[in-house]
């Protein structure tokens, strides 16, 4: 009631501004009015805050002045880009009849919902990368369905998860989702964790139904749950955007099981689109692989980046192409020439569904498609089938090109309201039109010579101006020389006279009148060729994945010819083998000349690799390197190695380096055995495990018994390829016991004081004290170094006896009187004695009597 009366006590204007605002509470509301855009109330304090501008106020009919705050509408779109990119959503509402004519308040009305998720130009649409809005269906019976539609290229795909909401998390993170709609009864703790670890806006959605139109868009979808996440979605769209979204391509069903699967953190953890520091694409897999032309072709290779293949048939197809693109440096090159000039064609085909393309994008879209011709021919002269599979779906679209090109001037102009867009000859009666005012144009140009003539006045001139139009204009001192009553005074300068004819006034009415109707029709006749091009979406849409695919793949060769990589071989015995195989990134940022290449042989009898040496000597490389490899592999691209065996994988998991906590409040360590736990929990026989110090972020002992025990159980159960990086060198001794587990090291070298990484894989154990070694030439005083030494030996003795016992025990038990640091010991001697003794009773307690000859025994 009170805010009734307080409704009540605003301006017209106001009250309307809040019944729009109560319909987009999370929006901010831009409010047309005239040349701005204005905002009041909490929207204003808060825009204000967030874009910088001035906060003012108004009288709005309430005891209190509102605040406001307004920028100008032609500017508007960096404003509104600002606030979308900070997660905000902007409800645009218009003036939707003139002010002048209107009774009242003007009327008004939202006429797009912007969105993180439903941008379809501006800076924040980087060109190679898809813009995604989500949508999430609430678990039934533990499962989540996501679809997700790229707005700016109209495609989609849906797909089943089994959850945890993790999986959803990893999901949504792969890619790249802005925004995700869901229902309102979706949990809030999910919802939670997708804003604060996906840094995913949140909206919702209560429509489900599938309406008319939607079938087309949701072909097969099954279960149910699909269905539903995808209308959820699709109703959420024309909700917002309350526009034709006919270029919206069918919502495409995937299993995430049909992929190489790796989640999120290890495609973070191997930097495959992004490094982890920096967040940029520089220094990824995507930075090295793309050699790519076109912007549909860069989104391309992300995707494929991100869902390498399992199925061998279709990876070696693509290999396959790579092969002839290698193979033929001619050809492959003149594709690329003609791929520079192929526009985006599936952000322009959202455009033309959306209504807003102009002249010059039909002028880059008839470019586009001049160029497939072309390219379908050289596909076709290439002796592969697939290169004749990829040529026949080049379909150049022949009558549209014809289309624009009989239509549309090569250069037009910017603005589709301003005439200059159509060619002389499309249209008869634009012709007609531009023939009059031509010929208009041409009679007055005479009429200056011939007025000449008649009156003898040599400075006599025709001009025209916006207020008198064409005029003949004569100096005041010739005025004599005028025919009485055949010009009519039109305007007086300060030594001439302007006049008119009726025959002058015929002509320019006219010109003027052909020139206004020219532009009217030329308008006319653009949004005609427009809905003619609307009509050729799907078509561009497929034409567009065509050439994206020859896009990637010729990228692939140009990568593999410059880095000189080789044609992967699959084993379906699961032997890895891989010679002189490099780090693909690290090689190419080091030049490949300084790069150490490294074999790696995985097989029955090396099903776990355990990696000891010291720090930057180039484990984690040599482990990065191996995965990289096998993802290079399973997308279809040569690989960094002289030679390269490999079985298809079928998950990746790592546990890599800096543990970044992302999983917010969640402690390094707990990461780091959430994610061991997620490999030891979904490996199998088929997948690469890649452990990088694990257990570092716990004590010692501790540490070292879960690496010990997690090695033994993927050893027992799983069987899964792994290479298990460790500083623990007692965990080397398990070969003894794990058949499948081999030592490998990585050797360094001392050399003129100097620690020399050889960055060299070598079979067995590394050196045990290597690291005292290093601290001795980072020049850590000597007696830190001869006491370290000497706890190490103690140590050393100690693991050869019966017992273990923890470091300081160790020390002390060899050394009782000894604690001092500074102080050497009273009998060094002695102790060695002891040490040998223990080590000798070792030895004898382990001999095997019975198999023994009794000299042997003896002895
Ligand atoms: P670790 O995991 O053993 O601490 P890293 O794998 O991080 O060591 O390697 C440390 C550095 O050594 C890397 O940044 C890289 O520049 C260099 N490096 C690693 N492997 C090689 C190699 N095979 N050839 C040349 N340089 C390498």
């Amino acid at each position: 009631e009170r805010n009734l009366v307080r409704m009540a006590a605003y301006t017209p204007m106001i009250q309307q501004y809040l019944q729009v605002k109560a319909e987009y509470q999370d929006a901010f509301l831009f409010f047309r009015l005239g040349d701005f855009y204005e905002m009041f109330f909490e929207d204003a304090i808060k825009a204000s805050q967030e874009l910088e501008i001035t906060l003012t106020s108004r009288d709005g009919g309430g005891d209190e002045k509102i605040p406001m705050c307004g920028v100008p509408y032609h500017s508007a779109s960096t404003y509104i880009e600002q606030l979308i990119d900070k997660g905000y959503k902007v409800a645009i509402c218009e003036q939707m009849e003139d002010p002048k004519l209107a009774k009242g308040v003007v009327k008004r009305e939202v006429i797009q919902l912007i969105t993180p998720g439903t941008l379809m130009e501006g800076k924040s649409l980087a060109e190679k990368e898809n813009h995604y809005i989500a949508s999430v269906a609430s678990p039934a019976d533990g499962n989540f369905a996501i679809a997700y539609i790229d707005l700016s290229t109209g495609e989609g795909r849906a797909c089943l998860l089994e959850g945890p909401f993790e999986e959803v998390l990893n999901e949504l993170a792969s890619i790249g989702a802005k925004e995700a709609v869901v229902d309102p009864e979706f949990p809030d703790e999910y919802a939670r964790l997708m804003k604060n670890t996906g840094n995913i806006t949140i909206s919702f959605e209560t429509d489900t139904a599938v309406k008319e139109g939607f079938e087309r868009l949701l072909p097969q979808l099954e279960p149910e749950l699909l269905r539903l996440a995808a209308a959820r979605l699709l109703n959420y769209l024309f909700r917002t955007q309350k526009r034709s979204l006919d270029h919206l391509q069918p919502v495409e069903m995937y299993e995430v099981r049909r992929f190489l699967n790796i989640d999120y953190y290890s495609k973070r953890n191997l930097e495959l689109t992004e490094t982890i520091r920096g967040q940029g694409k520089k220094g990824s897999l995507l930075w090295l692989l793309d050699e790519t032309m076109t912007a549909m072709g860069g989104r391309l290779l992300k995707q494929w980046i991100g869902r390498p293949l399992l199925k061998q048939e279709k990876i070696e197809a693509r290999l396959q192409m790579v092969e002839t693109f290698l193979n033929h440096y001619f050809e492959r090159e003149d594709i690329r020439e003609r791929l520079k000039e192929v526009y985006d064609l599936e952000r322009l085909a959202g455009r033309v569904a959306f209504g807003n393309v102009n002249a010059r994008d039909l002028i880059q879209l008839k470019c586009s498609l001049q160029q497939i011709p072309g390219i379908r021919a050289v596909m076709e002269s290439l002796e592969s089938p697939e290169s004749k599979k990829l040529a026949a779906l080049l379909d150049p679209c022949e009558e549209l090109t014809d289309l624009l090109e009989r239509a549309i001037e090569d250069n037009p102009p910017v603005s589709v309201k301003e005439g200059g867009m159509i060619r002389d000859g499309y249209n008869e009666e634009l012709d007609r039109y531009r023939d009059a005012s031509k010929n208009g144009k041409q009679w007055i140009a005479s009429l200056e010579r011939d007025e000449r003539e008649r009156t003898g006045i040599k400075s006599l001139k025709v001009g025209y101006n916006r207020v008198f139009g064409y005029y003949i204009e004569v100096t005041k001192a010739n005025l004599h020389l005028l025919e009485e009553g055949r010009y009519e005074r039109k305007q007086t300068l300060a030594n001439a006279e302007r006049f008119i004819t009726p025959e002058l006034k015929e002509k320019e009415a006219l010109i003027l009148q052909a020139e206004e109707r020219m532009i009217d029709l030329e308008y006319e006749l653009f949004t005609e060729i427009r809905a003619h091009v609307k009509e050729f979406i799907p078509r561009l849409q497929r034409l567009a994945k065509a050439v994206s695919t020859i896009d990637v793949l010729q990228s692939f060769a140009v990568v593999s010819e410059k880095r000189h990589y080789t044609k992967p071989v699959f084993r379906e015995d699961g032997v890895l083998k891989i010679t002189e195989g490099r780090h693909p990134v690290v090689e190419k940022v080091l030049d490949s000349q300084s790069y150490v290449p490294n074999d790696c042989l995985m097989d029955e009898n090396r099903e776990i690799l355990l990696i000891t040496g010291p720090n930057m000597s180039g484990k984690s490389t040599y482990m990065r390197q191996i995965a990289l490899t096998v993802i290079l592999a399973q997308i279809g691209c040569f690989v960094p190695a002289r030679e390269a065996e490999l079985p298809v994988f079928d998950r990746i998991f790592t546990r890599i380096g800096a543990a970044d906590d992302l999983i917010s409040g969640q402690s390094t360590f707990m990461v780091e055995m959430l994610e061991a736990k997620n490999a030891i929990a979904n490996a199998t026989e088929r997948s690469l495990i890649l452990f990088d110090e694990i257990g570092r972020g716990t004590s010692t002992y501790d540490g070292m018994a879960l690496a010990q025990a997690m090695i033994e159980y993927i050893h027992d159960e799983i069987g899964a390829k792994t290479l298990f990086s460790t500083h623990y060198h007692e965990l080397t001794a398990l070969s003894a016991e794990l058949g499948k587990l081999q030592n490998v090291h990585v050797s360094a070298m001392e050399q003129n004081g100097k620690v020399v990484f050889l960055h060299k894989i070598k079979e067995g154990p590394a050196d045990k004290s290597y690291g005292i070694h290093v601290a001795k030439l980072a020049g850590l005083p000597e007696q830190v170094i001869r006491r370290a030494e000497k706890i190490l030996h103690a140590l050393e003795n100690q693991d050869n006896g019966e017992t273990q016992m923890n470091p300081p025990e160790a020390a002390a038990a060899t050394e009782p009187a000894q604690l001092s640091f500074f102080e050497e010991p009273e009998t060094p001697r002695q102790k060695t004695v002891e040490a040998k003794e223990r080590k000798v009773l070792k030895q004898i307690r382990e001999l095997d009597l019975l198999e023994m000859t009794p000299l042997a025994a003896m002895n």
